[in-house]
Order: C-alpha cells, then structure tokens, then sequence
C-alpha cells in the first residue's frame, strides 16, 4: 500500500466495536486534517432529532443492530460529496457488511475516489467488554473517558472544555455489546478477507495504548517510515 497523504488520502478503519476505530480516527484526522466519517455518529446525530426515522434507528441501536444498507449509503454518499472531504476521508463504521464494501468500490468509482487502504484494529473480545462498558463522554465537547484507563485530571470536571455533566452511549450495555460482537462476527468480519483479496487490507493490533496503535496505524499507510 503507498499512500500519499498530499493527494488526498481514503482509508477505512475497521474492527470489532470497541476496538478504538472513533479514537484512532480522531487521532488520525487531527495528524493529517482529513475528514472523519464515523456513520455511528450521523445515526446518532439523526436519531437525536426524534423524526420518525431517527425513532427507528434509535430502536436498532439501541439493541445492538445494524440500520439498512441501503439508508446508511444514501448518507454516505452524501456526505462524501461535502467540502470536507476533498482532501480525503477517513472511514469508520462503514462499510459494516459485504453489501456496503461492494457499493463503497462502486461509489467511490463514481467519484472519482481511489481507496487507499482498509486498516482492521484487532482486539480480543476480554479487552473489547471491558473497553465499551467503562467509557463515557463530556455531553458538552464529545471529549472520551474511561472508569479505569482514562480519567479527568480533576474527578468530575472534563480536560477539555470543563464541563461536568457526562453520559454513556445506550448500546454500550452488556447485552447489547454481545449482539454487536455477534453481528461483527457474522455481517462485518466477511470484509476483511473481502479487502485482503484486493490488496488493500493492513492488521494493527489494537491493544497497546492509544498513542502506540496511532503509531501502527500510520506506520501501515506510510504516513510515519518504520
Ligand atoms: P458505531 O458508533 O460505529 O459503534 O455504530 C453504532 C451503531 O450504529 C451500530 O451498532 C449500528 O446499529 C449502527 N451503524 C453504524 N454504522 C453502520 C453501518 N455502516 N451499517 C449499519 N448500521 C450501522
């Protein structure tokens, strides 16, 4: 894979839930200044607004499983058209089945988009639980946490931007955890040999610290030299 950040870079970050694909993405898009994509968000952003749809993929999520692929490409594919992206994007959460992998090569073929890499954070599922079941986020900045790995420097105040109210995602509960490994196994998982046989697939492993899988991530697109 030889990626050149100058000419736009478009990646996709896959993996199991809780496998770090939003931090490393965050990461990566502070690094290089190019559009982060995380189709969870828009889901959430659009379920937040209580329409009729955003009542109905608030019901999937909140049990762990996954809107329509023909809903979540419309959206994409909008989005990718917007001025944040021409210098590149980063792709998290999609695609998410071997139907989205298949319309993201002839989507992006339509835009006149070269995929440059798809990089899969591998993670074991002890670490994954106990990753998604400690994390919670400042309602006023976004800013991440964790019960254990991640603390505010002052308890209950955010680093960020000081605010002290914080909230846990609904899906991040035990049951619903084991149904998004569950689908991850069966619906996702059938990507990564997908975009092996393509050539563009790369493996991280996901369970050092944040700054040391950010490091393999970058060190695999040729964005830092070994
Ligand atoms: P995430 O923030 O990536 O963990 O996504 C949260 C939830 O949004 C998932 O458990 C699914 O219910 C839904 N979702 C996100 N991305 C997709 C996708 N590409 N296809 C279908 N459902 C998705």
């Amino acid at each position: 894979m030889n990626c050149s950040v100058g000419s736009g870079l478009h990646i996709v970050l896959t993996g199991a839930p809780g496998c770090g694909k939003g931090t490393q993405a965050r990461l990566l898009k502070e690094k290089i200044g190019i559009a982060h994509l995380s189709t969870g968000e828009m889901l959430r952003a659009e379920a937040k607004t209580g329409s009729d749809l955003g009542r109905k993929i608030s019901e999937l999520i909140d049990k762990g499983n996954l809107v329509s692929d023909e809903m979540i490409i419309e959206m994409l594919s909008k989005r990718i058209d917007e001025q944040d992206c021409d210098k590149g994007f980063i792709l998290d959460g999609f695609p998410r089945t071997l139907p989205q992998a298949e319309v993201l090569e002839g989507m992006l073929k339509d835009k006149g988009i070269n995929l440059d890499g798809v990089v899969e954070i591998q993670v074991p599922d002890e670490i994954i639980m106990e990753r998604i079941l400690g994390r919670y986020s400042c309602m006023k900045c976004g800013a991440q946490y964790h019960d254990r790995f991640i603390k505010p420097k002052v308890y209950g105040v955010c680093d960020v931007c000081g605010g002290t109210n914080f909230y846990r995602r609904i899906d991040d509960n035990m049951n619903t955890v084991k149904n998004r490994l569950v689908n991850y196994r069966s619906l996702t998982y059938p990507t990564i040999p997908y975009f092996e046989n393509k050539g563009l697939l790369k493996t991280v492993d996901g369970t050092g610290t944040i700054e040391a899988t950010s490091e393999k991530i970058q060190k695999a697109l040729n964005i830092i030299k070994d």
